[in-house]
This record gives structure tokens, C-alpha cells and sequence, in this order.
């Protein structure tokens, strides 16, 4: 019996070829297609339904119902069977279509008469591309063979449509990969970029869904997945530590997983050519993945698709070594991307589009660090774009402009020609200092992470590095960093700064950072948990090693460093007596000390503001980070999109509380700064000049704007109207200030 169907399925899927072969129109070619199933399968009806648009399922073709109703049946995602089948891309199968929940009555087609409805989802990649039906006025269900043969006829229709068949006169479907498309997702790093496409994981595709001899390609599955197999173990002989093994076991697992290699030979005894069964069973996991609530689950399902494309690879000879050459000016797309890849990449990239990520995620912090424009949250951009597609990224709206049409390219090269213009102004001032027009001055220092920070130090002005966050040396490795490496980079950042200071801010993970190394905490909330200086204190092994580091690194010159995320005094003291035992310690193996020591705490929880005089006296310095005092202080989570932005800077409790925290440090002489995001932006900085912030730190490409800004400003009469606005009851100053920057010109 079974043998019976599969020689069944071959014989259709070699009809369909033959219809394909032709010069038909794509119409055509889909008519005959429904012809073609309805007889093999003996039903009166075969309906295909493609996507007119996101939301719009459409009629294409159809064996059985009434033609006139083609290209005019319509129904949204979701709407009668065709749209559940599309919505949940998963079959329906009833003897009772009427009865069937979610049935709608579409009274032109004439399909009243059809007592059994059968609809698998045409999908490709995760992509819904559309539902083919089978339907018949016997009432009965469709057995399992029959299901499973319509599956695969519809995995073959994925394929010719992204291949191009069904374009064409009365066109059925639009030719994909040509039409402009806007795309919206997040901003994670601000700036625009024009440029060419360049796929991280490059679109394989396959031309030959259909096998010619399914011999040959159990064979050619064979010696692929045999091919698989060796790579794997191979990575796993080379995995750096426990963690990483278990992974690649788990990929071992699926690749040596009988039931896969069942699946995608029958696949190819029911007709697919050897690729063609790897992507329907890729597709299905996709399908299974986003409805997946369990995260274990989803993980492994996201295993099995990594190994699905490797596979597909193997197969077709297309991936990274494909000879494709990468454009001069690429914009990097992915679903998601790791921090050390990214880095590989470097700075050729003129801009980053993701599907996943987020704006905390580490590669949003090299992204940052390394000051290309990036997108986070882009729905469908792995699907869309393709190699070498012209493309403009406006990080500043979070939009793709994806082979934008020529008033969008006229719009956008305006834009870019606009912020080339400011860029120079920047430069014009960047040697001048910080000085308003009532004549105080700011100091602006630069925020950093890398190696590949320290070139900016020089082009942007700055005084110094006022915040180098060294956990992103500990992010972007597979293991923890020696001692050795890590005094020998911290000494080629001081040497990079060439006497200009650099502020040291000891390891910060937990939270958002995650080092991929170290066994995640299952907290309930980890931006209260146990991140930072709680690490530190607690298992007080790295962060002896890296004061050490710093000690020696710094050999003789000054060293400043400071504390993140202090919410008390005592972890201050805790603290600092660990830099005292780590500078005893070198002393005693003979190295040379600092000629000078400076240790601070950054001010990131409002309890900090509220501790004893004697804390203030103590402390070396207080850098304020913004971000995570922003979200502590409003109860915003500063990565929740629906939150982060909720609660503005220039509201007046905040920018009250912050004044509080001058005061203090002025009277006992604390040095203060701020090193959080706001810093960077001209108008919070300006505001926070004017309340008595003397020294801010920022990204390197916010210098420019923010000196430009400030040394046209009077901070008396920004005082003035930020009094006024306090006066008035104004929930937020911004608006007051925005009106008199507008009348200042
Ligand atoms: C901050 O919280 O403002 C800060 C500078 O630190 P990070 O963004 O690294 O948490
Ligand atoms: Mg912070």
C-alpha cells in the first residue's frame, strides 16, 4: 500500500515538473497545477490561495469551484478554514467543512456542495506563502497518506514560487525580491546608512524540488548528513569548555536522530529531491518553533534549524563559501548575531539589520562601540532581502527602506547629506572646549568597551575615556580571559589614550549580560538580582584578578576605576578594601604601583543619593549611570519597549533628583559625572549642564552635537526656564526648553 502511494506521489510531483517545464504564464501554470492534484488525488476541487498582502489570503486558481470567483475570493488571515490553515500554518482535515469551527460560507465560489475540506499551509522557511485545499462532496476525512502527499505537493508549490514560476500576465503572484519594501523594527544604534545588502547566513536556494531518481538522492542525503555528522564531531573535539560541549552534544544528538533521517527519506521516496526534504522538514520545526511556549523546547527546535541549513548547504555547495563577494558598502542582515561575529566583521559594515536581538543585547553593544547604525526587531528581513540589494537604513526611525524607489533614495541621500554637514561643523570645533556663553566649561569624556573604541578618542574630542565598561572584553569571548590578557589589553588601552585618563569600570554582568561561560541565574527579575558589585562582592575571585590586572597594567601610571551599581555604602568600603588588599598583594610580588589611585562608585540606584555625608567624603568620585537609574528611579525597565520610553528624562521629579545629587557632591567636593546614555543627547545635556553637571560622558559620535550645543547656550537663561517650568507645574521641562532653543534659532 504504501509502496502503491509513493509511486502515486513520484508520478505527481513528475506532472508537476512537466507542467513547470513549459513557457507557460504563471496563471496557467497554476491552473493546470490544480487540474493536475484534483485528478491524482480524485477530488472535485483544488483551490490555490496565495497572499495578496500580509493580511489578505486570495484565490488563485481552482479546479472545482467557480472560475469567476478567482482573483476575487478574498479572506483576511485567520478568516474561514483557508485563513486558519494559514494563520496556524497547520492542516485541516473534517468530513464536515460546514460544521467545522470557523467555517465561513463563501457563496461565489459555489463550495456549499463540498462536504470535506482538506488544507495544508504552502510555506517555506517559516515564510506562509498561501494554502492549497482539496475538497469533495463525499464526506469523508483525508487519510494520513493523503495528507502527507498534499504536504509535499505544497512544499513543492513553496519552492516554484520562490523560484519565480507563478510571476507573470494576469499574474498571479508579484515577483518577490523586486518590489520596494519599508520595513519597522527598533532602534538600537542611532545613525543612517546607505548600502547593499550582505545575508550573515546567505538564502540557499533550491532549483530542483523534484528528484529524478530517488535513488540517488537517498544517496546524496546520505553522504550529507554523514558529511554533517563528521563536522560535528569535529567542533565538538575542539569545544573550549563544558558548556559549549553541551551544546554541540545536543547537536550531535539531532544530526545522528534516526527519526530526521526517517522523515526526509520518505520525503524523498514520496518524490523530493534530497535539499527539498530537508527544507520541508526544517519548515515544519519552524512552524513548531514559533508556537513553542517552552523555552527548552524552542531551543532545540532553533538546533534542529541550524542544522537543517548546514545540511542545505552541504547539498546545494551554496553558504559561506559561495565565492559571493562582499559589497564595499555592506548592511549586514540576520535573524540574530553574537557579539565576537559581529566583531569579526568590524567596522566595513555600514549598518546592521536584525529580526531578533535587542537593544541591550551584546551585539547591540559592539554595534554601538564600533558606531554603525543598527535595527533591532526588523520583522521578515532574512525573508525579503536578498545579496546585493540596494537598501537605506534610518536609524534614527527605525526603518529599512529595502530597494527603495527613487523619491525615497532622493529623500533619504537629503538626509544623509544634511548630517554630513553637521558632522563637518563637528570637526571644525572639535579641539575647542565645552564653553558656554556664560562662561563654564563641561569636560566631555567618550564611553567605551574595546579596543576598537580607542581611534574615536582622538577624532571626537574628548578629554578621556569616562567610562570603560570591561565586561565587553568578557562578552565577546567563548571563556573567561586570563589575568595575563586581560593586564596586557588594559595596558594597550592606557597606552591608546596617550595620557588622556581612562576610567575603569570593574566587571559588570548579570542582568542583561549574560557571559556565555557562565551558568545563568534563573532569577525572577535580573535587573534587581544579583548582578555587579553583588557578584564581585560575593565570589571575589574575578574581581581580584582584574584589579590585579589593572594594577599591573597601569605599571607606574594612574589608575582610576570604579564600582558599578553601589547601592550602599558598605559595598563601597567592602570594595575599596579589596583594591587596598590587591595593591598590598602587587607590592608585595614587586610590582610597580600607580603613581596616583583614584576609586569611585557609580550612582545607579537612588538609594546611593540618600546615603551618610560620610560615604560622599569617602568616595573617590560618583559617575551617575543614567540608564539603570532612570529605570530604578521610574520603575521602567530600560529594556521593556513598551515601558523604556515611557517616562522622559527631563521630567521634572527626575531632573529634581539629580540636582539633589549635585548638591551633595559639591558640598563635600565629590567629583561628579554622568556616564549614561542621556549624557549624549544635546538637550538632556545641556539641562544637566545647567543644573551643575561639570562633566559628562557619552558615545564618541554625540560629542560633537553636545559641544556644538552647549557653547551656544547660556546656562543662566536654560536655568531660568527650567524654574519657570518647575513654577508652572510642567510634568516634564522639555517642551519649555524645546520652545526656547526654537526662539534662540
Ligand atoms: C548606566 O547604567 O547608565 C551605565 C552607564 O551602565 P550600563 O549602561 O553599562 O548599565
Ligand atoms: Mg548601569
Amino acid at each position: 500500500m504504501a509502496e502503491r502511494f509513493e509511486t502515486e506521489s513520484r508520478k505527481l510531483l513528475g506532472r508537476l515538473r512537466d507542467a513547470m517545464a513549459g513557457d507557460d504564464p504563471g496563471q496557467a501554470r497554476l491552473d493546470k497545477i490544480t487540474q493536475l492534484i484534483a485528478n491524482s488525488i480524485g477530488c472535485e476541487v483544488c483551490s490555490i490561495y496565495l497572499f495578496r498582502d500580509e493580511e489578505t489570503l486570495e484565490l488563485c486558481a481552482t479546479e472545482g469551484l467557480n472560475p469567476d470567483s478567482v482573483h476575487q475570493t478574498r479572506m483576511r488571515l485567520g478568516e474561514g478554514l483557508v485563513g486558519r490553515v494559514a494563520r496556524r500554518r497547520q492542516v485541516v482535515n473534517t468530513a464536515d467543512a460546514p460544521s467545522a469551527r470557523g467555517f465561513r460560507y463563501m457563496p461565489e465560489t459555489g463550495e456549499e456542495v463540498f462536504s470535506s475540506f482538506l488544507g495544508v499551509p504552502i510555506q517555506r522557511l517559516g515564510e506562509s506563502l498561501g494554502v492549497l485545499v482539496v475538497q469533495s462532496k463525499q464526506a469523508r476525512e483525508f487519510s494520513a497518506d493523503e495528507v502527507y502527499a498534499l504536504e509535499v505537493v505544497a512544499m513543492v508549490l513553496a519552492e516554484m514560487a520562490e523560484l519565480g514560476a507563478f510571476v507573470g500576465e494576469g499574474a498571479a503572484m508579484g515577483a518577490r525580491h523586486s518590489q520596494p519594501v519599508m520595513l519597522r523594527g527598533t532602534v538600537a544604534q542611532e545613525g543612517v546608512a546607505e548600502g547593499r545588502i550582505w545575508l550573515h547566513e546567505p538564502r540557499v536556494v533550491v532549483t530542483n524540488p523534484i528528484a529524478d531518481d530517488p535513488h540517488r538522492e537517498l544517496e546524496r542525503l546520505t553522504e550529507a548528513v554523514e558529511e554533517l555528522r563528521v563536522g560535528v564531531d569535529k567542533m565538538l573535539s575542539l569545544a573550549a569548555d563544558k558548556e559549549q560541549a553541551q551544546v554541540l552534544e545536543a547537536y550531535r544528538m539531532f544530526a545522528n536522530s534516526k527519526g530526521w533521517m526517517r522523515r526526509m527519506q520518505e520525503d524523498i521516496s514520496n518524490g523530493l529531491s534530497a535539499e527539498a526534504a530537508v527544507e520541508k522538514e526544517q519548515s515544519l520545526a519552524r512552524a513548531r518553533m514559533g508556537q513553542a511556549t517552552d523555552s527548552y523546547l524552542r531551543e532545540r527546535l532553533s538546533d534542529l534549524d541550524d542544522l537543517s541549513n548546514r545540511l542545505l548547504r552541504i547539498l546545494t555547495g551554496q553558504g559561506a563559501d559561495t565565492g559571493a563577494e562582499m559589497p564595499a558598502d555592506p548592511i549586514l542582515v540576520a535573524r540574530n548575531i553574537g557579539p565576537a561575529e559581529l566583531l569579526d566583521y568590524g567596522r566595513n559594515l555600514r549598518g546592521i539589520i536584525l529580526e531578533a536581538g535587542s537593544v541591550g543585547s551584546h551585539a547591540a553593544i559592539v554595534a554601538r562601540a564600533l558606531a554603525i547604525p543598527l535595527i533591532v526587531h526588523v520583522d521578515r528581513a532574512t525573508l525579503e532581502a536578498l545579496n546585493g540589494d540596494h537598501v537605506m537604513v534610518d536609524g534614527e526611525q527605525g526603518i529599512v527602506h529595502l530597494r527603495p524607489d527613487d523619491t525615497v533614495v532622493t529623500a533619504f541621500r537629503d538626509k544623509m547629506a544634511m548630517q554630513a554637514k553637521a558632522v563637518e561643523r563637528y570637526a571644525s570645533i572639535r579641539d575647542k572646549p565645552a564653553e558656554t556663553l556664560c562662561g563654564s566649561v563641561v569636560s566631555l569624556h567618550m564611553n567605551a568597551g574595546l579596543m576598537a573604541d580607542l581611534p574615536s578618542l582622538e577624532g571626537s574630542g574628548a578629554e578621556g575615556v569616562g567610562l570603560f565598561r570591561t565586561e565587553l572584553q568578557f562578552l565577546v569571548r567563548n571563556q573567561m580571559p586570563k589575568r595575563s590578557e586581560l593586564s596586557a589589553l588594559y595596558a594597550r588601552v592606557l597606552d591608546a589614550a596617550g595620557g588622556k585618563p581612562v576610567v575603569f569600570r570593574t566587571l559588570d554582568i548579570g542582568s542583561d549580560k549574560v557571559l556565555p561561560y557562565m551558568k545563568p541565574n534563573d532569577e525572577p527579575n535580573p535587573a534587581l538580582g544579583w548582578r555587579a558589585i553583588r557578584v564581585g562582592l560575593d565570589k571575589p575571585g574575578v574581581m581580584r584578578m582584574q584589579l590585579q590586572a589593572l594594577i599591573r597594567a597601569a605599571n607606574g601610571r594612574p589608575l582610576t576605576l570604579m564600582f558599578p551599581f553601589v547601592a550602599q555604602y558598605e559595598e563601597y568600603t567592602r570594595a575599596r578594601a579589596e583594591v587596598d588588599k590587591a595593591m598590598e598583594r602587587e607590592a608585595r610580588l614587586g610590582h610597580v604601583l600607580p603613581e596616583a589611585l583614584k576609586v569611585g562608585a557609580m550612582l545607579e540606584t537612588p538609594s546611593l543619593a540618600f546615603s551618610p555625608q560620610k560615604f560622599f567624603e569617602e568616595v573617590g568620585f560618583l559617575s551617575i549611570g543614567g540608564n539603570d537609574l532612570k529605570q530604578f528611579f521610574f520603575a521602567a525597565d530600560r529594556e521593556n519597549e513598551r515601558v523604556r520610553r515611557r517616562y522622559d528624562t527631563l521630567n521634572v521629579s527626575f531632573l529634581s533628583f539629580i540636582e539633589r545629587i549635585v548638591e551633595r557632591c559639591t558640598q563635600t567636593n565629590t567629583p561628579l559625572s554622568f556616564c549614561g546614555e542621556d549624557a549624549g543627547r544635546p538637550v538632556e545635556a545641556l539641562c544637566f549642564a545647567a543644573i551643575g553637571l561639570r562633566s559628562l560622558s557619552m558615545r564618541p559620535a554625540s560629542i560633537g552635537p553636545v559641544k556644538s550645543l552647549l557653547r551656544r547656550s547660556n546656562l543662566d537663561e536654560v536655568r531660568r526656564v527650567i524654574a519657570d517650568a518647575r513654577h508652572r507645574g510642567d510634568m516634564s521641562v522639555r517642551p519649555a526648553i524645546m520652545n526656547y532653543l526654537r526662539d534662540q534659532g
